[in-house]
């Protein structure tokens, strides 16, 4: 939702040789009160994507949206918690049904424990560090223990589920949340694209700063 979309092709194809995954943020204007991207986006992306794309649904009813995400290409996708609570298990098993990797989201004022009953069926488990909605939220400090928490629960237990971070992934925070156990941290505006016109240079940009972060 952050990419120029004047000139999403260019930004796709630069970042198919950089980045690792897409994170593409799917809103239904009733979980939060916004309209970003659509399944049937995610299916156009996938003609130039070549990375793998982990859907982040922020929809009321995801049940309503899962198989239209996957059949469009997801490789993830990944359900609101709080969206999840009457249906959980089905939920989750119907994502691997249609192949995809299960993932869980959880808002800022969602406790870890609130999935602790099948936190070990998760293939990702995203923490928000910000409200959902929009781009270039303020960090919500809180959520440090939170990531932390997570981290430290799959190193005990075994959990296949990756930790990663949504919102306000920057050199504001990088250290912290890579110290706290973050694996993946999704970048958007102030991570990585208004960096530089050139998402190429944006990217680099990016990289150095992040390392300079945690160097500090
Ligand atoms: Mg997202």
């Amino acid at each position: 939702m952050c990419m120029d979309f004047l000139n999403v092709r260019g930004q796709l194809e630069a970042l198919n040789e950089k980045a690792d995954w897409y994170h593409v943020d799917i809103m239904d204007g009733h979980f939060c009160k916004n309209i970003t991207l659509s399944p049937d986006l995610v299916r156009t992306f996938g003609q130039v994507a070549s990375l793998p794309m982990d859907v982040h649904l922020m929809t009321v009813t995801p049940n309503d949206w899962i198989d239209a995400v996957a059949d469009a290409g997801a490789a993830c996708v990944s359900v609101h918690a709080e969206t999840i609570n009457t249906d959980a298990y089905r939920t989750l098993r119907r994502i691997e049904e249609l192949g995809c990797q299960k993932g869980a989201v959880l808002n800022p004022a969602t406790p870890l424990s609130f999935i602790e009953h099948y936190i070990d069926m998760l293939d990702m488990l995203t923490i928000m560090t910000v409200d959902v909605g929009y781009a270039g939220q303020r960090f919500i400090e809180q959520m440090l223990p939170k990531i932390e928490l997570a981290r430290t629960l799959k190193e005990k237990r075994g959990y296949g589920y990756r930790v990663q971070v949504d919102g306000a992934c920057n050199e504001k925070t990088f250290q912290r949340l890579m110290n706290a156990g973050a694996e993946i941290l999704i970048v958007g505006s102030s991570g990585l694209f208004q960096r530089d016109n050139d998402v190429r240079a944006a990217y680099d940009k990016m990289l150095a700063a992040f390392e300079r972060a945690m160097q500090a």
